[in-house]
């Protein structure tokens, strides 16, 4: 079935027999047994609950794994991956990363006897160089935020299997419409639903999704005592955001690519990060590895003040943190999401004070062109 189908049927609602189309919000926290040792299949809703069940199935069939897990926030799903690891244990990531991951693996995880080494994944040398006993794990963030670096997942899952270590790797930015990284050998695939798969930066949500099945009864081992699930509300809304996901992305997609063109020619724009250019260093691989490039963009513009300009100017584009929904956001890494970074790091990942990063929604081409135009007057 076609992905696009599978966004709208790839439920397979057997809880009710009303023939309700939308899967119904099953808002109970637990659920009485029909006698002593037996279950409806239902305990309790920490466990499981039916709504979010239906929607933890989507989510496996769209990434082609074998059980996906439905958390609070994406965050909290990747605090559940890392409670796979112990003190002494080494894990190689992603040098350029989200915000929120890099402060749970330097601030928490490292404080709970955990090793980092931050390389560049899209070089894999650098990744090689780093593998040693303890490694346990690569966590790959493709691509990266905000500098829209390419990693090549096959290549990275054979160094990973020759070391038995485990590939995760963060698809919020293509969402499974686009990239399906357990196809290309990942053994964890992690999404923050809050963007792209909700699509409306209404809810938060996140995702852990397992290639085999061992892997995610550890992963709700972890789930079910640690406790960050996804309320049944919140499920049925990303349901719904997921039934229009294929037309969001293409949408946002085509936006993504002509306003990369059009910034590629302003002469206030140094620089313009955007995977779908074919200028991208790394287009070639992009086009081999998936099926398209989402609609995130981050462009340097020639000083401080240009960039202050525009952030207070757009009037259509909404200066807010987060990515990924209908509306167009626009942020400055710098002082959001990249604010708890050391500076002289930060600078040296190119996130400065000239660097913007939209996340293109689906609102008319033409009228955010317009709107950029203005703000950089
Ligand atoms: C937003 C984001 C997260 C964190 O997700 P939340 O839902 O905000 O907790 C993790 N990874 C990436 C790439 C993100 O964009």
């Amino acid at each position: 079935m076609d992905i696009s189908t599978l966004c709208i049927h790839g439920a397979d609602d057997n809880t009710h027999r009303t023939g309700s189309v939308s899967v119904p919000i099953y808002q109970s926290a637990t659920f009485a047994h029909p006698s002593v040792g037996e279950s409806t299949g239902y305990d309790y809703s920490r466990v499981q609950n039916p709504t979010r069940e239906q929607l933890e199935k989507i989510v496996a069939r769209l990434e082609n794994g074998a059980d996906a897990i439905a958390f609070s926030t994406g965050m909290a799903a990747i605090t559940a991956v890392i409670e796979l690891f112990r003190p002494g244990d080494h894990i190689i990531s992603s040098d350029d990363l989200y915000g929120g991951s890099h402060r749970l693996f330097e601030y928490i995880s490292r404080k709970n006897g955990m090793s980092f080494d931050f390389v560049d994944t899209s070089d894999l040398s650098a990744v090689r160089s780093k593998i040693k006993p303890e490694t346990k794990a690569i966590f790959v963030e493709t691509p990266t935020n905000p500098m829209m670096k390419v990693t090549d997942l096959a290549a990275i899952s054979v160094s990973a299997k020759e070391n038995n270590v485990l590939l995760i790797v963060d698809n919020t930015f293509l969402t499974p419409y686009y990239l399906n990284p357990i196809d290309l050998g990942a053994d964890i695939v992690i999404h923050s639903g809050t963007k792209f798969l909700a699509g409306h930066n209404d809810t938060l949500a996140g995702f852990l999704v397992a290639n085999e099945t061992e892997l995610s009864e550890k992963l709700r081992f972890i789930y079910k005592t640690t406790g960050a699930c996804l309320s049944p509300f919140d499920s049925w809304l990303v349901i719904r955001g997921i039934k229009t996901l294929a037309i969001r992305m293409e949408k946002q997609q085509a936006n993504a690519m002509e306003i990369a063109n059009w910034l590629s020619k302003h002469p206030k724009v140094k620089k313009v990060h955007y995977i779908g250019l074919p200028t991208h260093p790394a287009y070639q691989i992009s086009l081999n590895q998936g099926r398209g490039f989402g609609s995130m963009i981050s462009f340097e513009v020639d000083n401080e003040q240009t960039a202050r300009q525009i952030l207070e100017r757009v009037k259509l584009i909404l200066y807010a943190e987060s990515l990924g929904g209908v509306e167009t956001l626009i942020t400055y890494p710098m002082l959001q999401t990249h604010a708890d970074i050391p500076e002289e790091e930060r600078i040296r990942k190119g996130i400065n004070d000239r660097l913007l990063r939209i996340s293109v929604g689906i609102e008319d081409s033409k009228d955010l062109i317009m709107d950029l135009q203005n703000a950089f007057k």
